[in-house]
């Protein structure tokens, strides 16, 4: 993908100082999203060129189970696992817009939900409906996936991520 790390910086930024809630949320749970055992959050197509560029030593790619298919080719999702800490200006993405997450319908729609996955994990997850997070917030991440989407593979992507992210929503109904 040509310029990925570029376009991943850029969207990076809306997330510098927005974040869910005007105040530390980590204040109310600890950070416990940062401290589980499989502390993990899946990078998105071409994300992993930021890191290839920036190689901080905070962190860890590694390949996961999760597939899906573009372009006649199967590609594998990566996973950037960390010791709890990082530098906050070079998280991923998946950091940045938790407990929040992308969601794309059979239409091709896509649009912002409460991450099913959060909701053991995190408070604002389990207690808290999409209004009740900052609107900016909201807003960033509909900007930030509605231009990404517009690259044919993270289209692709984002079907199958948003199959794999029904499962939680069964398990967590
Ligand atoms: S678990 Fe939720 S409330 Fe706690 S720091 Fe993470 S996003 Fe904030
Ligand atoms: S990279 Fe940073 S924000 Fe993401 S889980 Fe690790 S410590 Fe938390």
């Amino acid at each position: 993908m040509m310029n990925a790390a570029y376009v991943y910086l850029q969207i990076y930024r809306l997330f510098d100082t927005v974040t869910p809630v005007p105040v530390d949320c980590g204040n109310l749970c600890d950070k416990a999203c940062c401290k589980g055992d499989d502390s993990g959050m899946l990078l998105f197509p071409g994300e992993e060129e930021v890191y290839g560029l920036l190689n901080p030593d905070w962190i860890r790619i590694e390949k996961t189970d999760f597939k899906y298919d573009y372009d006649g080719e199967t590609h594998t999702v990566p996973i950037a696992l960390c010791k709890g800490s990082c530098d906050r200006y070079q998280r991923p993405l998946a950091c940045r817009i938790f407990p929040l997450t992308p969601y794309m319908d059979a239409d091709g729609k896509i649009s912002v939900i409460v991450d099913p996955r959060g909701k053991g994990i995190c408070p604002m997850a389990k207690a808290f409906y999409l209004e009740d997070f900052d609107e900016k917030f909201v807003r960033n991440i509909e900007k930030a996936f509605r231009l990404l989407a517009k690259n044919k593979q993270i289209k692709a992507f984002l079907k199958s991520y948003s199959e794999y992210i029904d499962e939680f929503k069964r398990f967590y109904k």
